[in-house]
């Protein structure tokens, strides 16, 4: 099979689906960030009536929020049961406008380039084997003119000290094996990597936790999480 993803990552998703939308569980953090970055992309692409698509979409927690901001979303991930706990949280909470798809996004390239005003891509490219086809995957789907969001981790060693022996051994934030640390991606790369498939940075911004508040914010520092957002021209 050649796809782009590694299938122990995906296992390893499809495990914990279940617990995908307890706020207080393995997937807290997804919960917590989801506001920030949601404002961060209504500001820079408004999202009301905006064709989205959200790639590695998961149980749907950012493209679910997405949906009732006004936008039709299309979440895709290659993990079956994320998608199917996806389907059936949209069911259960009456949101439309969402469809979910089980295909990768250089699959859905080919058959809708062009489609999307706005593609999002958050916490995935750092469980990917070849996060730069995925990039140029999100530019093909975009059309001109349209908006791309990334977030992901850096590979520094505040990063190592905070995403993986802070969150997942001291905080138990994470369960211990989410991320491995030569996946971490710097923004530099990132960057890189999104002009590289044609693409205009507009925004870089890191993400801080205090564990203390459980609070997290947008900052400049983007030694651990960062999220980045581009334009196509
Ligand atoms: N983007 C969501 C979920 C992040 S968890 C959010 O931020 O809320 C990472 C997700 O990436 C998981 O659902 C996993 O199944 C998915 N994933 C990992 N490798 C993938 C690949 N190659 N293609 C598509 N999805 C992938």
């Amino acid at each position: 099979m050649n796809v782009n993803a590694d299938p122990q990552e995906l296992s390893k998703f499809s495990e914990l689906a279940h617990r995908w939308w307890d706020p207080g569980g393995e997937f807290k953090p997804l919960h917590a960030i989801n506001p920030l970055r949601l404002e961060w992309i209504d500001a820079l692409a408004p999202l009301r009536g905006r064709r989205v698509l959200d790639v590695g979409c998961g149980g749907g927690i950012l493209a679910e929020a997405m949906a009732r901001r006004g936008a039709t979303v299309t979440g895709i991930d290659l993990a079956a049961k994320p998608l199917k706990v996806a389907r059936l949280h949209a069911l259960d909470t009456g949101v439309s406008e969402l469809e979910y798809m089980e295909i990768s996004a250089e699959d859905l390239a080919r058959q809708r380039p062009g489609a999307f005003d706005t593609v999002t891509c958050m916490e995935m490219l750092e469980h990917v084997p070849q996060p730069d086809s995925v990039v140029r995957a999100c530019a093909t789907l975009a059309r001109p003119g349209a908006h791309l969001f990334f977030s992901t981790i850096s590979r520094s060693a505040k990063a190592f000290a905070f995403a993986i022996v802070g969150a997942e051994h001291v905080l138990k934030l994470l369960p211990k094996g989410t991320h491995e640390y030569a996946r971490f991606i710097r923004p530099s790369e990132l960057a890189r990597a999104c002009r590289a498939a044609g693409l205009e940075v507009i925004d870089l911004k890191g993400m801080q936790y205090n564990p203390l508040t459980g609070r997290y914010w947008l900052s400049g520092d983007t030694s651990v999480n960062y999220l980045l957002a581009c334009s196509k021209p």
